[in-house]
């Protein structure tokens, strides 16, 4: 059984390319391109090159001993929030800029929530000399000022989008405007795996130098080359489809994704796309999707930013469905406890939606004997301010 998408990006029921009849021939021309350049020999030197001297990778695989004593496993960390820019996003970014630039492309725009994808592409635009331009939710600007001044430091346009909810669905459905308008010279440098096809398969190779590095550390560290558990966060699915590409089809492996579940999946104020949405197309994909009886997109809600979207990619939409991936549903007092206990018992603080991954550990069974792999997607220096502003919800840790 595979999990890999159809010729038109479909994976099962799910994925395809919903997209206006004037982006047809950009999204034919990226679909018809990107295979052939990203497996080219002079594509994947440049992009390890990038990817080790810039990025800082391989990632380390962290055995985290305390956190293995309480949780009675062999739990190892994957570290992506060592990266330069703090999270998973640079793989991606790095990858489709040169992409981009193979394609003849001479302007890049981008959509983001918290920020991050934004500074991850502004980045990497300011690496290679690209024109861009980010759109962001207004109030979504307000929550995350710091890195809206990192974007703006770095040289790229932030754009306010002040319709809807002002926030990251906003923003997508503005950079896909924005796209309709300059088809043949901008880049729309998508942030996660979700967006018509062929973005959900991109962006899930180009992350998949986690799993890869993964098998080799593993290796190197336990004596094989797969673990028995593999845990990350899930919001759009890209840090999840790289931990676990090159383990979908391992039977051995069980794959435990965290979504974010706000106060809870019964209580209106939740991003568990995966417990509450029904499917649906949102920007471009055919996806589990919150929305009103009568189709109307529902806002998100999440504690952390970067979970805060209403969709989740067709990729894990698929494996979920077809009994792959076990999906929990954490929600937020639970998310800022485990933050805060992986900062005291390994000194590691996390990203609130890292945070999440962490969480995952509690609700699970283990045998002391299990090799447990768990992604920490990104750093928690952007969340220190939530983190202490909800310290009552961690009352073991937060009494400071
Ligand atoms: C953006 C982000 C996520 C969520 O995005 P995915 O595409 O699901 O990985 C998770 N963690 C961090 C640190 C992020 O910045």
């Amino acid at each position: 059984m595979s999990y890999q998408p159809d010729e038109n990006g479909f994976y099962g029921q799910f994925g395809g390319a919903y997209i206006p009849e004037i982006l047809y021939k950009c999204v034919d021309e990226l679909q018809k391109a990107y295979l052939p350049i990203i497996e080219s020999q002079e594509f994947k030197n440049e992009y390890y090159q990038l990817l080790r001297d810039y990025a800082g990778r391989p990632s380390p695989l962290y055995y985290a001993r305390r956190m293995s004593e309480k949780y009675g496993c062999r739990l190892y960390l994957k570290r992506e929030d060592c990266n330069h820019t703090g999270a998973h996003k640079i793989n991606n970014a790095i990858g489709q800029i040169l992409l981009a630039k193979k394609m003849g492309k001479t302007r890049v725009i981008a959509e983001t929530g918290a920020g991050q994808h934004g500074v991850a592409t502004a980045t990497v635009c300011a690496l290679m000399d690209m024109q861009c331009e980010v759109f962001m939710g207004k109030t979504d600007m307000e929550r995350q000022h710091t890195n809206v001044e990192r974007m703006r430091m770095l040289g790229a346009e932030v754009t306010p989008v002040t319709t809807g909810n002002m926030t990251l669905s906003d923003a997508c459905s503005a950079a896909i405007r924005d796209w309709c308008c300059h088809p043949s010279d901008t880049y729309y440098l998508v942030g996660s795996t979700m967006g018509p096809h062929p973005y959900p398969d991109l962006v899930a190779r180009l992350q998949s130098v986690i799993s890869e590095e993964l098998k080799w550390q593993l290796e190197e560290k336990v004596g094989r080359n797969y673990p028995d558990y593999l845990i990350a966060c899930i919001g759009g699915g890209s840090n999840a489809a790289g931990t676990i590409y090159h383990y979908m089809d391992d039977d051995r492996v069980k794959i435990v994704l965290a979504e974010a579940g706000g106060h809870g999946i019964d209580s209106g104020y939740t991003a568990a796309t995966m417990h509450r949405g029904k499917v649906g197309i949102l920007h471009g994909s055919r996806m589990l999707v919150m929305q009103t009886p009568d189709g109307q997109i529902e806002e998100a809600f999440s504690i952390s930013a970067g979970l805060d979207y209403p969709g989740v990619g067709p990729m894990h939409c698929n494996m979920a469905e077809k009994g792959r991936t076990k999906v929990l549903a954490i929600n937020d007092d639970e998310a800022i406890y485990a933050g805060y206990e992986l900062t005291r018992l390994e000194g590691i603080i996390p990203a609130i939606e890292s945070a999440h991954a962490v969480a995952a550990l509690g609700k699970l069974k283990f045998s002391k004997e299990d090799i447990v792999v768990l992604t920490v997607s990104g750093r928690g220096d952007k969340d220190v301010e939530t983190y202490i502003n909800n310290k009552e919800m961690a009352k073991e840790y937060g009494n400071f």
